[in-house]
């Protein structure tokens, strides 16, 4: 498939085991305009041109990954570049049907259901789950699985997953995980300020004065 739309991406994760079911590969767009207090990934908030690739030339990248069960979006807002997270996933689906798509979204899921953006119900019919609504910090909790506020909700969308595998998804998936690739420590996860390996992190950058 042929696009003149780019996805612009903040940052990517080859493997991930915090960020929906199994080991997947986790790509962080650039651009929220949903400005929930108390959001850690403010840094994913301005829609600036950060990474531009284009849906095939990540889909390349997914699939020559080893070991993945699927692809996560976060961000930044996933859906306010429906088109092209919609043509990403079409575009790794035509090479490799197996593997499946897990998005986090600051909308309610009801919103996007009922949203005019046909792009946008598009998005929805493409992915297996999503994790949906606006983080809360009045109802933040941290034991949640793939969220930080009680108001936000697990939605199975596919037969791909179902909600009885929760139970070994929350035994199996860290809450918080960091990976060093040579020359950066990646976090995620959703501990936020309480993370007790941004603690650790902050406590040896004072030690080492990095
Ligand atoms: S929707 Fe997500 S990225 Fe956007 S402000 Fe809320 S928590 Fe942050």
């Amino acid at each position: 498939m042929t696009s003149d739309i780019y996805l612009n991406v903040a940052k990517t994760l080859s493997h991930s085991r915090a960020n929906g079911p199994g080991v997947r590969a986790v790509i962080w767009v650039q651009g929220c305009t949903i400005g929930c207090a108390g959001c850690y990934n403010a840094f994913t908030h301005p829609h600036e041109k950060r990474t531009l690739v284009t849906p095939d030339t990540i889909a390349e990248w997914v699939l020559g990954l080893e070991g993945i069960e699927g692809v996560s979006f976060s961000g930044g807002e996933p859906f306010e570049q429906a088109k092209a997270v919609r043509e990403t996933i079409v575009a790794i689906r035509e090479k490799n049907p197996n593997l499946t798509f897990f998005s986090y979204s600051g909308f309610d899921v009801e919103g996007l259901q009922h949203s005019k953006d046909e792009e946008v119900a598009g998005l929805l019919d493409e992915l297996d789950m999503v994790s949906a609504g606006p983080y809360v910090h009045s109802k933040r909790q941290t034991d949640l699985l793939w969220r930080g506020s009680t108001n936000q909700k697990l939605h199975y969308l596919t037969r791909a997953y179902k909600e009885e595998q929760e139970l070994e998804w929350k035994l199996t998936s860290p809450v918080e995980e960091f990976q060093f690739d040579g020359e950066i420590i990646h976090f995620t996860g959703f501990e936020g300020n309480g993370s007790k390996v941004l603690k650790a992190v902050k406590a040896n950058a004072m030690v080492f004065g990095v």
